[in-house]
């Protein structure tokens, strides 16, 4: 986005200008592309287009304030003490945001002539992807800064550089073009950088991805320079042993972006960033865009955090914590190793209730140490930061303690052990016994140094309080000589300390003897003020003893801040180690109060899954106080048989079919992040990618028909699935012809069981391919199961072997309330097609039936179906918290039921 005001910056400016003008032009000119936040008094304002976009952007009022070439100039202010809400609001919706301050006292600038300017200066850059403060950021999320790179040289390669940094945490990743959007859906960055020339490129190959627009900006090119960025991430990781010609041409340019950009973003303080870590795809599991999205893995597709995964498996008790757990959620291993070594960990957890909830019940009161570290590194820091600080180490060597009370931990919980143990306990206690218990925001209000620290500072303070004493001595002396009872000292930013009295008696101080002694500065409507001149010599000895005193305190802050800098490496494995603690800990919580198991995992192609459940429908389910069918799944193969097998599943609509093929991929990805799943038993051979897709799922702001959406992603998944995936198609071909889509999905089985030979469940729809079951030998055939009862289906949701015959959609049809004539003529339609298939439908029966108009003689209004009020009671009745005489009443009260319902 850009949102440079055309002819205000172009050019040098006319000579008509005010100084002010002049000077807001410059500033504008070198900070192309940002809303300028122009300092001025207590306000900052906006001018030109820029005041057009914020006040729009805003909802605030835009205003003229002179002329420019003839035309009014367009203006709109926010006050000061506002102006975090109103930058949040800018910055969410994708605009960036220069901040111009005053460098200067204006008292300054009128000592060189009564037209200078303030001195203004840009301070810093707010975009959504640099943002350090709590109130911009969510806690429980990471916001990621990321850089694309590309590199010619021959072939074309990518490489992504991110970071999020407000914690430091920096990554690089070299990526072929075909994985650009799914790494990208993967890291959601808040920013995305490139030159003009990848963007045109990308956008030349459709490989630019219409949600990328709105974080999208492009940079120049020289800061991708792959050369001169060695100089620049030597001096940006100058202590980490860190040796930038390990990675790529690519992702050097693509590092070097980022850290121009965050350095210049925050004017010249620093870029508090971590060495990278250089990700390669094979140590993950893949989950492409699409698969992400249609398994509601962080949201529900429609956008909302409540439904999806995350959201159901999420027990952290931390902020960091939780940004942890979401980030190995969208990042599964793909190493049995190190997944086990996970799960060794949640499992020794998972049995140690009693340890679990004491960790849990600590962590809970561990703050954001990342944060509040790269804060005072970016001298953006206070008080709150420093305790912070020292309140993450403390309680990072009481978690160790506890950790250490086991015989035997497993090498993951040692390691964690290890780091906590190390925490550096001194900076704790010297930070306690520095900081007060409550503290101000920032450093420079002052008041956040506790008593007894610092003999000079209490020597200060006593002197302010005890010039304050004075001053309430003075009060009753001046009383005594005036005679005026009401007389007061007070004080206020404007006059500092006055003397007040009633307007009834101020005349009497303006005369003799009291004139001598009380100097006039104001006359209110019923009070008039007066100084005196021992009282001024008071006031400046509290200011001066007040300045004195926040001098000490700056320089206790300065001090205890380098402590703390000084120790920033081992500070972040501290902060590491405590989210990872926190994440082990909440999935053993999620194991043992959710009956989740540990799942057995090695290198076979196995998928065995005995009673697997739904981590989120179950949820849904129980809630409405109704239990979830579990199932099992049984996909296991080996590579002499030519792979893993391939489940078929039929069933009416409403069946579960859709609920099993996800359970299944949910409980892949939760195994393989190193949790338990929902399931009896599960036995998993590690898989590489894992692929999910909807039929018939409208992409149409992607301005893509529903059929050509289905088969752009049935082609990915044909073209890149391997025998170690898992491929879940539920009712692909859904979107086109029947007979079109049979094929489409009948070829694409075939596809997947005789070249691919990964692990597979397909839903469909079409009973004719169940007969492939026969020709293929490592496919078989589910069906939901389901029992008719006078006439309407329940669904058991029950996978067992076999083949549906039929849908039951006009059964479902029946349910959602479809009027009875016409589910009487579907009913008709149905019959005399289905006998027309089966050829033996004569052509008299099929033209009397269907080529006459139907006969919609009564058309009652639908009736939504009722449910049986006995069913109703019966469902409330919970037969095993019931005393026998209780399940005895509840007989006759269920019989009375059915009377009355009868008699009505
Ligand atoms: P289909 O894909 O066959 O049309 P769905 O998988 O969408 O069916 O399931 C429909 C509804 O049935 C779900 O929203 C859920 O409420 C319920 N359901 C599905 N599977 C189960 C199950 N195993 N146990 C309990 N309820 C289930
Ligand atoms: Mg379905």
């Amino acid at each position: 986005m850009d949102h440079t005001s055309p002819e205000a910056t172009a050019g040098s400016p006319p000579a008509t200008l005010t100084p002010m003008m002049a000077q807001f032009f410059e500033i504008k000119a070198v900070n192309p592309g940002y809303l300028l936040f122009y300092r001025m008094g207590d306000f900052y304002e906006l001018f030109f287009e820029d005041a057009e976009i914020a006040s729009a952007a805003l909802g605030i009022v835009l205003t003229k304030r002179g002329k420019h070439l003839g035309n009014d100039i367009q203006m709109c202010g926010v006050p000061i003490h506002a102006a975090n809400d109103y930058l949040n609001k800018l910055v969410k919706l994708g605009h960036r945001v220069a901040i111009c301050e005053q460098m200067e006292d204006p008292k300054e600038a009128k000592k060189r002539g009564a037209k200078s300017v303030v001195h203004r200066g840009v301070v810093r850059l707010i975009t959504a992807g640099t943002l350090t403060e709590d109130d911009h950021l969510d806690a429980r999320a990471s916001n990621f800064l990321a850089a694309l790179a590309m590199v010619r040289h021959g072939e074309t390669d990518f490489a992504l550089a991110w970071a999020d940094v407000s914690t430091g945490e920096t990554f690089t990743a070299d990526l072929a073009a075909d994985q650009l959007q799914d790494e990208l859906a993967r890291i959601q960055p808040a920013e995305l950088l490139l030159t003009e020339a990848t963007r045109l490129a990308l956008v030349e190959r459709h490989l630019f991805a219409p949600s990328w627009t709105p974080i999208a900006h492009t940079a120049p090119a020289d800061s991708f320079d792959s050369e001169g960025a060695a100089a620049t991430l030597r001096q940006a990781f100058p202590d980490e042993d860190f040796d930038p010609s390990i990675l790529s041409r690519a992702s050097r340019a693509a590092l070097g972006a980022i850290i121009a950009y965050v350095r210049d973003s925050q004017k010249g303080v620093g870029v508090a960033l971590r060495a990278p870590l250089a990700e390669t795809a094979s140590t993950f599991l893949a989950i492409d865009a699409a698969t992400r999205s249609s398994l509601e893995l962080h949201q529900t597709q429609r956008g909302q955090a409540r439904g999806s995964l995350r959201q159901v498996i999420d027990l952290t008790v931390t902020a960091p914590g939780s940004r942890l757990l979401s980030s190995r959620l969208a990042a599964p291993l793909a190493d049995a190793r190190q997944i086990n070594e996970r799960l060794d960990a949640v499992g020794l957890l998972a049995d140690d209730t009693m340890l679990t909830n004491r960790l849990r019940a600590d962590l809970k009161s561990v703050p954001d140490l990342a944060r509040a570290l790269t804060r005072l590194v970016l001298e953006r820091g206070g008080p709150r930061d420093l305790a912070a600080i020292g309140k993450a180490v403390s309680a990072a060597a009481a978690l160790a303690t506890h950790i250490a009370t086991l015989p035997e931990a497993p090498a993951a919980l040692a390691r964690l052990a290890a780091t906590l143990a190390a925490a550096p306990l001194p900076l704790a206690s010297q930070l306690a016994l520095a900081l007060d218990d409550e503290l101000p925001l920032l450093s420079r209000d002052g008041g956040f140094v506790r008593k007894n620290y610092d003999q000079m500072l209490d020597d200060e303070r006593a002197l302010a309080t005890q010039t304050r004493a004075v001053v309430a001595a003075l009060q009753a002396r001046l009383i005594e000589e005036t005679d005026v009872r009401s007389l007061k000292i007070r004080h206020n930013g404007v006059l500092g300390y006055f003397v007040e009295v009633p307007a009834a008696h101020g005349t009497r101080l303006l005369e003799e003897p009291h004139r001598q002694s009380f100097i006039h500065r104001q006359t209110l409507a019923n009070a008039m003020r007066f100084t005196t001149t021992e009282l001024a010599d008071l006031e400046g000895r509290i200011a001066r003893a007040h300045e004195a005193a926040l001098d000490i305190e700056l320089r206790v802050f300065a001090s205890l801040r380098y402590e703390v800098l000084s120790r920033t490496h081992e500070l972040r494995s501290l902060a590491d180690a405590l989210a990872e603690m926190d994440v082990t800990a909440a999935l053993a919580h999620l194991a043992a109060t959710r009956r989740y198991t540990r799942p057995e995992i090695d290198n076979s192609l196995a998928f065995e899954i005995v009673g697997g459940r739904h981590p989120v429908v179950e949820d849904m389910v129980m809630a409405e106080g109704q239990s979830f069918v579990a199932n099992d799944a049984d996909l296991s193969g080996d590579d002499a048989s030519g792979g893993g097998r391939l489940w078929l599943v039929t069933g009416p609509n409403m069946g579960g079919k859709s609920t099993f093929l996800r359970q299944n991929a949910l409980i892949a990805i939760l195994a393989q992040m190193g949790s338990f799943v929902p399931a009896g038993r599960a036995h998993i051979g590690v898989i590489d990618r894992v692929f999910s897709r909807v039929g018939a799922s409208d992409d149409i702001a992607h301005g893509r028909s529903t059929f050509m959406v289905e088969m752009v992603e049935t082609a990915a998944i044909l073209n890149r699935a391997t025998r170690r995936s898992l491929v879940v198609l539920d009712e692909i071909g859904r979107g086109t012809a029947t007979f079109d889509g049979l094929s489409i999905a009948w070829a694409a089985v075939e596809a997947l069981h005789e070249t691919t030979g990964c692990r597979a469940l397909f839903a469909t729809h079409f009973h004719e391919l169940t007969s492939l079951a026969k020709t293929l030998s490592r496919v078989a055939n589910v069906t939901m199961k389901v029992r008719e009862w006078e006439g309407e289906v329940v669904f058991l949701h029950e996978v067992g072997p076999g083949a549906a015959d039929r849908s039951y959609g006009i059964q479902v049809a029946r349910l959602a309330g479809l009027p009875e004539p016409v589910l009487r003529r579907a009913r008709q339609v149905l019959t005399v097609l289905e006998q027309r298939s089966a050829g033996t439908a004569s052509s008299s029966q099929k033209a009397s039936v269907l080529d006459d108009l139907p006969l919609f003689a009564h058309q009652s209004a639908p009736t939504p179906l009722r449910k049986d009020p006995v069913l109703a009671a019966l469902d409330a009745v919970r037969p095993d918290e019931m005393t026998p005489k209780q399940a005895i009443e509840a007989l006759y009260e269920l019989k009375k039921i059915r009377d009355d319902a009868r008699r009505s």
